[in-house]
């Protein structure tokens, strides 16, 4: 039986699995990628080699069955690695313009928790089109991440780090 007449065998049996349909295509157009990132979950930084395949198309996800992680000397950087590659997700500060202030012309602002990377320029977008008046205090809430929860389930939010 010839590769064609296999292709066909296994389209009459409903085979789905893009692996037996035509294995050399499949790793041509789902090769295995190799990122390098530095974990930061603790200051010792540890290079990660992070395998998978899957994610060439725009938007696209690595394939998590796929993902293999070297580099790492702890559990916790083969989270951090999944993680980057799955849902990359980032704290955000940046400050703020307040007006009628005696002391602070911006106030430093924070996310309470990391959020999806891809929101990112929203946020920023919305924050910077914000007027703050004074007087504010430490921990004010200034807005709620919508969609964003950390791992107690709370809503992430943004708020000010520093009174004024
Ligand atoms: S893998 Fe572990 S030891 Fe290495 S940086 Fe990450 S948390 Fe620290």
């Amino acid at each position: 039986m010839n590769s064609q007449q296999n292709s066909n065998q296994n389209n009459k049996q409903g085979n789905n699995n893009p692996d037996s349909r035509n294995p050399a295509a499949t790793a041509t157009e789902n090769p295995e990628q190799t990122r390098e990132i530095i974990c930061i979950a603790c200051p010792v930084g540890c290079h990660l080699q992070v395998m998978f395949r899957g994610g060439l198309a725009k938007d696209a996800s690595p394939d998590p069955d796929t993902i293999a992680i070297t580099g790492n000397r702890c559990p916790r950087g083969e989270i951090y690695g999944r993680e980057e590659v799955l849902a990359p997700t980032r704290m955000v500060t940046t400050t703020i313009p307040v007006a009628g202030s005696s002391f602070a012309r911006r106030v430093p602002v924070r996310t309470t928790g990391p959020i999806p990377v891809a929101r990112i320029p929203d946020l920023l977008t919305q924050l910077h089109a914000m007027e703050l008046h004074a007087p504010l205090a430490r921990g004010q809430v200034l807005l709620t991440v919508e969609g964003s929860e950390n791992s107690d389930n709370e809503a992430i939010q943004v708020v000010t780090s520093h009174r004024a």
